[in-house]
């Protein structure tokens, strides 16, 4: 009798449970709000501390806005070196380093070529909708694992939409993937400012692009001025205008503002380039925005049962930020101008898709150092890493030791790739040479780190400097000794550099000034907040593998932002 109370008791209790319990655990699944569309924003060179140095200036609808409504990552990282564009946008998307995704950087030496091969470059491919048929052959062909996209694609039998927007083709390419149904970027070679693709996704450019070429839009905004947006005594985050660490540009006799375009336009045409004067200014910006929003419209991203991405890559940050460098007005104001934009956007998502309707990130590629004059002028860490001065020394070394010419095959800025076939051939240890050549580029001033291919498939580094390049390191694809700099140091491949001849800046080491980069988030399924934990650009791509229920792409080894889902 007890114990069939006691079993009653306990199946009752059971029950209670059962009927406490589901309702809350479907109230949890509920909260999860599957996003209509994902939207990924990567701005080039972006450093963290943009969102917070302008943050006074900042309108409320744009950065702002994201801070406040999403949740913003504080201690965002780059967890391999180098940090370049084309590595970034790949780590970005696949959710893992150059080790897996294979590219190791905006270039990278092919042994078997005998020559450098660009990331994005495919002979096989044609750019299409550009006036000068058949000429530089772009696509994804180099990025060895998926993308989110790629899954995305995948995981809704393709009935998903995924298209990628930039001004500079590797921003708009990586991101995509290779199942993207599309990719868009802004010519300035052989076009007048129009945004082509690759016979990679298609035969032609579809109508709406073509019109938005027609409308020669990159052409009216080279007719306009870039002033201020507001007074410039009122540019107190920055130095003064005029200072030494930034060129003239465009037959200009000082850095400063304002920056006429129409009568830049004309030393810019003369040197082949008179559509990248677009790509070092803000209408750069503008005329992406309002190219994506054109795409967003047109292709009706987030409107049906299938999720769809779009992923756009702000270009002209990074050519200006090379241009000008952090300390300048120029910056500043770029930022406050791409507020804006950013602004435009999101009111045009809210409008579209529906405010909580669509996942939103924003995050950096890689951000930026300091000018490396200007940190010398104020006593901080500066310094030149002169390539060709290593290259020559090392040579050199590589002759006497070994009694055997051309042992060195390519110095390509950190890596440095040795002759493998002659040092089989002259039957030396390719492992005990790649270490005497590291050992010997160790006594070069600079050079802190020297790391050989040898070290990279037989150590396994867990943390630090040496583990950022090893997730850097591709063995088909990297060099026989990787270097690392002192922190502060330009590479330079100029005979006789010196620090005050280093106009604007330059990123790809993996200190902070280059790694650290901002994480926001904002939107359906996000909850609002913020978090100073480490995170990496690699745990993007798993995190919105998990809000959308896809598989995680094939290379991915970052963390589902666990903050994203609490
Ligand atoms: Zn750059």
């Amino acid at each position: 009798m007890i114990f069939q109370q006691a079993h009653t008791w306990f199946h009752q209790l059971i029950f209670a449970l059962t009927l406490l319990m589901t309702p809350m655990a479907m109230g949890q699944q509920e909260n999860i709000k599957k996003p209509k569309l994902v939207v990924g924003i990567v701005v080039d060179q972006m450093r963290a501390d943009y969102l917070y140095k302008y943050e006074d200036m900042y309108g409320e609808g744009g950065f702002k806005r994201l801070m406040r409504d999403g949740f913003n990552f504080k201690n965002a990282q780059y967890n391999y070196v180098v940090t370049e564009t084309a590595p970034g946008h790949a780590s970005i998307y696949s959710g893992t380093t150059p080790s897996t995704h294979g590219i190791i950087g905006n270039s990278w030496y092919d042994r078997k070529l005998r020559d450098l091969v660009i990331n994005v470059g495919d002979s096989t491919a044609t750019l299409v909708g550009s006036e000068i048929p058949n000429t530089n052959g772009l696509s994804p062909h180099h990025l060895l694992s998926n993308t989110l996209g790629d899954e995305l694609r995948q995981g809704k039998n393709f009935k998903a939409k995924v298209i990628s927007v930039s001004l500079k083709d590797r921003g708009a390419i990586l991101p995509g993937g290779r199942a993207a149904d599309a990719a868009y970027w802004h010519d300035w070679v052989s076009s007048p400012g129009y945004f082509v693709s690759s016979s990679y996704y298609m035969e032609d450019l579809p109508n709406w692009v073509k019109n938005f070429n027609k409308k020669g839009k990159s052409d009216a905004y080279l007719n306009t001025q870039w002033e201020t947006l507001y007074p410039i005594e009122q540019y107190t985050q920055s130095a003064p205008d005029n200072n030494n660490y930034e060129p003239a540009i465009g037959g200009k006799s000082t850095p400063t503002f304002p920056y006429d375009f129409k009568s830049m336009r004309e030393r810019y045409r003369q040197a082949g380039a008179e559509y990248q004067l677009i790509w070092v200014s803000p209408v750069g910006n503008s005329l992406l925005t309002e190219f994506a929003i054109e795409a967003l419209k047109r292709e009706k991203l987030g409107l049906d049962e299938y999720p769809d991405l779009l992923a756009i890559s702000y270009s002209s940050t990074d050519v200006a930020g090379h241009t000008f460098g952090p300390q300048s007005v120029e910056i500043q104001d770029m930022y406050l101008r791409l507020d804006q934009n950013i602004e435009e956007l999101l009111n045009t998502l809210d409008k579209q898709v529906g405010a909580g309707n669509y996942t939103l990130f924003l995050t950096a590629d890689h951000a930026g150092m300091p000018n490396a004059q200007f940190s010398n002028d104020q006593k901080l860490p500066a310094g030149i890493a002169p390539i060709k001065t290593y290259q020559f020394a090392l040579a050199k070394f590589l002759n006497n030791k070994y009694e055997q010419q051309n042992l060195l095959q390519q110095f390509n800025y950190e890596q440095v790739y040795l002759d493998q076939d002659l040092i089989l051939k002259s039957g030396l240890d390719l492992s005990s040479v790649q270490r005497s050549a590291a050992d010997f580029l160790l006594t070069q001033e600079g050079i802190v780190g020297a790391l050989t291919a040898h070290e990279m498939l037989s150590e396994n580094y867990e943390d630090g400097a040496r583990q950022k390049v090893q997730n850097g390191f591709h063995p088909k694809r990297s060099g026989d000794i990787i270097l690392t700099f002192l922190p502060g140091y330009v590479q330079n491949t100029a005979a006789g550099m010196t620090l005050d001849k280093l106009k604007g800046t330059t990123h790809g080491s993996g200190y902070n000034y280059d790694s650290h980069v901002p994480l926001l988030w904002m939107g359906a399924g996000i909850p609002s907040g913020s978090s100073v934990r480490e995170v990496k650009v690699t745990d993007i791509a798993p995190s919105l593998a998990m809000i959308l229920n896809l598989q995680l792409p094939s290379g991915s080894n970052g963390q589902p932002l666990q903050e994203l889902f609490e």
